[in-house]
Parts: C-alpha cells; structure tokens; sequence
C-alpha cells in the first residue's frame, strides 16, 4: 500500500514525501479511503498511530478541492475545525496540517488559551480555512465574533476522550450548536466510554467504525523496570541514574504540578539542566520548555500527566515514574511514549513501599510483572551510612521549612473539571493517604549494582492488554 494508491493529490504526495514517509500506517490506511468518500467516521486510535496524517490529509484533499486562490477573507471562511483537548496538541496538529498542506492554497491558523488573543484575531480577519483550535479559547473568539463558524464543512474531535475527561462537554455542545448540520464529522478517541458512544450518537450521522491496535501492542522494544526506593531518595537515585547511565532525554512523570517544579529545580541544583511542564505554567513557558527538550537544550523534563498528554516527541528514550499515577491507564499513557515506531525504550517507574499497591494494579492491567531491580544504596529502609548521597544545601532544608506544601499532602494535578470540583470543599479530589504498606514488600526479583544500565527487555509488552478495559 502507498499514499499515490490511496488517491491523494500530487501537491499533498510530494508534501508527504518530504516528510520521508512511504508507507501509510494502518489509521492512515483504513480512514484515507473513507474520509475522501465524504463519509463520517468514529476511530479508534491513540497519539503515535499517525491518527492525525490520518485525517489531515483527506481533509486537505476535499478542502484543496474547491480551494480560493483569492487573498479576500470572504473566500476564506472556516472550512474546517479540529479540535483537540490541549494547547501542546493543537500546536502540534496545526504544524503538521501545515507540512502536509504546504503546496496547497489554505490558509491555516491555531487558537488556544493562555496567550494574548489579538494576533489570533488578525489572523482569523484575514481569512483562514482550517482552524485548529481548543474549545475554550474557541468559545472566547465565538462570544467577541471574531470567528464565524457557520460555513464549517468538516469537523475534527481529536483525543475526544480526554476532551470530555477535561471537562469539555458543555463546551462542545456549545460549539455543535454553532455548526451547520450538514457537514463531515471525525471522531478519534483513544477508548470508547458510553460518554463516547453518547457524544458520537448526538455528532455523527452513519460512522464508519476503525480500530487500530493500541500503540506499543506490537512493540517488543520498551524495557520496564521498577526500582523500589524511598519517596525521599527518589530524587538522588533519579540524579544518580541520569548522570552514571549518561540519559540525554529524559521524561519524568510527577503527580503533583509543585512536585514537578520542586524536582526540576532540585536536579537543575544537581547539575543536570532540567524543566517543568504543568497546568500552572504560561504558555509560553511550556512551549519553551518542549522545545528546549526536544533540541537538547535540557536533559530533564518533569511533566503531570494533564500537561504531557499529547507531547509526541519522536524516539523519545527514557520515560520515568517518578511517582506512580493512581491510575492504571495513565501508566500505559506515560509509557507508550517511548519505544515508538520501532526505537527502542526505558520505562523506568521508582516505586516507593507506599506505592506497591499501585504497582500491583497496573502489572494487573498489563498482565505482566514489571521487574523490579534493587540499585545498591537505594533500596528502602537504606540507613544514612549507606546512602551514597551528598549533604543538603543549608538553604534547600530552610526552604522546606518555609514551604507548607512540601508539609501536607499534595494534591495531583486534576483537568479542569475535576480542578473546580476539588476547589469546592476541602478534602474533594484530594488523594487518601497512602496507606502503610510495607508489610506488601516484595522480594526483588533482580539486583544490579551501581551504575549499570538495567538492560532487561521486556517481550511483547502490551501484547497481552485487554482491549476491553483499556
Ligand atoms: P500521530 O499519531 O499523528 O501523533 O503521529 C505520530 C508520529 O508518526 C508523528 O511523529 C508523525 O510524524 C509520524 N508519522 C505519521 N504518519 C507516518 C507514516 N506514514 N510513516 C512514518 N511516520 C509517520
């Protein structure tokens, strides 16, 4: 199979090809061939599978068909809307519709929060075909009129499931309400909830259902790993697996957005050039921080879950836990982002006593036992003659002292919806505190000693997923 015998145009073929792809993924495959037709679909396909090559090119296909090459803004009006949960997902969508539609005569904008609106209004005034956009700022653009959404001929839900795991649902309902009836609609979600089913009953006129394999079923190339440590070694064994393993890019996932700045700050004392990505960040911070990741320019990023959703980052090597998430399905989320298309990868989780519980849940879900490896020095209960750590910095303990969040419990990092919620009362949406589980301890299945990579790949690592409750 190639994208010339799927019938897109030439001017979009040679956009594809200098992004050097040949071959279509299997999304790519099966949705082309349906898209062009005119008909709606309801897909069922994660970030990595090439779910957005998937629907970007047919639509630039039928846009480009009936195309202005006019530079009048009245023959441009919103042909097309896509929308995605997150700003770091529509920025992402927005470049690669503008790689793919980069010979073609469409004019292509981005409109998300957290940045001034005023250039996103110029860019609208003068007239724009494919707006890729996150449904609250689309909203704030809808109430000053600075965009008509009568004239969409083809809508995008990108990432639906965690659009309505955010919150989003009123404000899609809203922006339906906008929207001619007769258009093409595309749903992707990475699972199907009866949420889903629902919104997809209400948007979708005869959908023709795909489902491509959950990234990472077929790749046998992602090494997990679980360490178990001290939550107050965490940190030290991380700087110490950083330097002595030499990671260059690194992933570190944090339950809290203060714990990701917290570590950031505490390695960048560590010598190791590190950022944080979350919720309470400016745009323009995360986005800086993305890029700096990607370039090199730091080693260490530290993400909540709510703010990583959507990063792709092309062979991205080293994933870490550096708490565990509560949920199950997160840790799958987390660590399909490494060992992509065939680059090897390190999902490495430390796993303090406290969170074996959780441990156990996910080897459930996966149906695997994660390895868990002993680093000398680090394993818990490690009495301070052993541990192989430097003094604290004076100001660092003083620090501490003054900061009453590094005292109580924190709370994760929630979407919005659930954000409002847990601001009602007190205790609302904060995590129950972790029971004391060291009675769980489990015998350490491996030990290596220090420094050495552990190296332990684990065969067809999803293989065994049950789709159903994914
Ligand atoms: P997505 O699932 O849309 O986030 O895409 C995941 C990654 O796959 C992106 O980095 C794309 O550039 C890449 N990609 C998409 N389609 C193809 C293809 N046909 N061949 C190779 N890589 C692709």
């Amino acid at each position: 199979m190639t994208f010339e015998s799927l019938g897109l145009r030439p001017d979009i073929l040679r956009a594809i090809a200098e992004q050097g792809y040949t071959t279509p993924t299997p999304i790519q495959a099966q949705a082309i061939p349906i898209v062009l037709q005119g008909r709606d679909i309801m897909a069922g396909a994660q970030t990595g599978t090439g779910k957005t090559a998937g629907f970007t090119l047919p639509l630039l296909h039928r846009i480009a068909a009936n195309a202005s090459h006019s530079t009048s803004p009245a023959k441009h009006p919103v042909r097309a809307l896509i929308l995605t949960p997150t700003r770091e997902l529509a920025a992402q969508v927005e470049e690669s519709v503008k790689a793919y539609g980069k010979y073609l005569p469409v004019k292509i904008c981005v409109i998300y929060g957290g940045v001034n609106m005023n250039p996103q209004i110029e860019a609208l005034r003068a007239g724009i075909d494919i707006v890729v956009a996150t449904p609250g700022r689309l909203l704030d653009h809808v109430q000053q009129r600075s965009i008509s959404l009568n004239q969409v001929e083809f809508l995008v839900l990108d990432e639906a499931d965690r659009m309505l795991d955010m919150g989003f649902l009123p404000d899609l309902k809203r922006i339906m309400d906008l929207l001619p009836k007769q258009r093409q609609t595309l749903l992707f979600s990475a699972t199907f909830s009866e949420e889903i089913k629902r919104l997809s009953d209400s948007l979708l006129k005869d959908p023709v259902l795909i489902e491509v394999a959950r990234r990472n079923t077929s790749a046998e190339n992602v090494t997990q790993v679980a360490h178990l440590v001290d939550q107050a070694h965490k940190r030290d064994l991380l700087a110490h697996l950083v330097k002595t393993q030499d990671l260059q890019q690194v992933l570190v996932f944090t339950r809290t957005k203060h714990g990701a700045d917290r570590l950031a700050h505490q390695l960048e004392r560590d010598g190791i050039r590190s950022d944080a990505i979350h919720g309470d960040k400016a745009q323009s911070q995360r986005t800086k921080a993305l890029a700096d990741f990607k370039e090199g320019v730091i080693r260490v990023l530290v993400a909540t879950d709510v703010a990583a959703r959507g990063i792709d980052i092309d062979q991205l090597p080293h994933v870490f836990n550096f708490e565990m998430p509560n949920s199950p399905e997160d840790y799958i989320h987390r660590i399909g982002r490494t060992g992509r298309a065939g680059a090897s990868g390190d999902a490495i989780s430390l796993v303090s006593p406290e969170e074996l519980r959780l441990l156990v849940e996910i080897e459930k879900l996966i149906k695997r036992e994660i390895p868990k490896v002993a680093v000398e020095g680090f394993t818990p209960g490690t009495s301070a003659k052993e541990e192989p750590r430097r003094e604290r910095p004076e100001r660092e303990r003083s620090d501490r002292s003054r900061d009453h969040s590094a005292r109580r419990p924190e709370r994760p990092e929630l979407p919005p919806a659930a954000e409002r919620q847990a601001q009602r009362g007190p205790n609302q949406g904060m995590p129950k505190p972790a029971a004391n589980n060291h009675h769980l301890k489990q015998p350490m299945n491996h030990a290596i000693s220090h420094g050495k990579k552990p190296n332990r790949p684990v065969a067809a690592l999803l293989g065994g997923l049950n789709k159903k409750g994914d």
